[in-house]
């Protein structure tokens, strides 16, 4: 499995084959990176087998590169209006309903990728939702946002999800931290190994 960082908070998934961008197109958000100009052209010239995203925020979703994609290649975006279908290609893919992290009603959708492993990817869901997680398949890679290593309560939840690797996404650079983003993180969960940040073009592979 290869997961490439696209996005301040959006990968390239590939799994048995399958290749999945997931929130993998956003737009700039100080201090939260844009997806850079040539991923933008790569998945045009050579479209993604799924292309996907969890909700509408622009750190998340660049909706004229939507459109442009669209018409472009032909092929469908899927999201929290547009769900993807439940197999493709033999990988299994659950669209699970989740609320945002803090106060806002937007339409929020996390994914559950199943093939020879299986991948939660997260978005921007609140850690509170998986505190009974039970009935999804165990997941193997975990992807998520800096909220759940940020305190010691919801790095206990990422934990308590048995993955064996965590990818934390959604950290600006640390060079434009004005939250302190990076510190707390490190504080929190720094020294576990299970723990990868990958920057934006990097690829990790498990
Ligand atoms: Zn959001």
């Amino acid at each position: 499995m290869e997961i490439t960082r696209t996005a301040n908070a959006g990968v390239l998934l590939l799994l048995d084959g399958v290749s999945f961008l997931l929130d993998g197109v956003a737009q700039e958000l100080a201090p939260y990176a844009g997806t850079p100009h040539h991923f933008r052209e790569q998945f045009i010239k050579n479209p993604p087998d799924v292309v996907a995203f969890t909700h509408m925020h622009k750190d998340h979703y660049d909706e004229n590169y939507a459109e442009e994609y669209r018409i472009k290649t032909l092929r469908p975006v899927y999201g929290p209006e547009c769900l993807p279908p439940k197999v493709t290609q033999n990988i299994e893919i659950e669209a699970v309903s989740t609320r945002h992290i803090g106060k806002t009603d937007i339409s929020h959708i996390s994914y559950i990728i199943s093939g020879s492993k299986c991948v939660w990817f997260m978005g921007d869901a609140s850690p509170l939702m998986w505190k009974n997680a039970d009935s999804f398949p165990k997941p193997d890679v975990v992807i998520v946002p800096y909220a759940y290593a940020i305190t010691s309560s919801a790095w206990q939840i990422t934990k308590n999800l048995g993955a064996g690797e965590i990818v934390l996404l959604h950290l600006p650079q640390r060079e434009c931290d004005e939250y302190a983003l990076w510190d707390a993180v490190e504080k929190t969960a720094g020294s576990d190994s299970s723990l990868h940040i990958p920057q934006i073009g990097q690829t990790l592979v498990f």
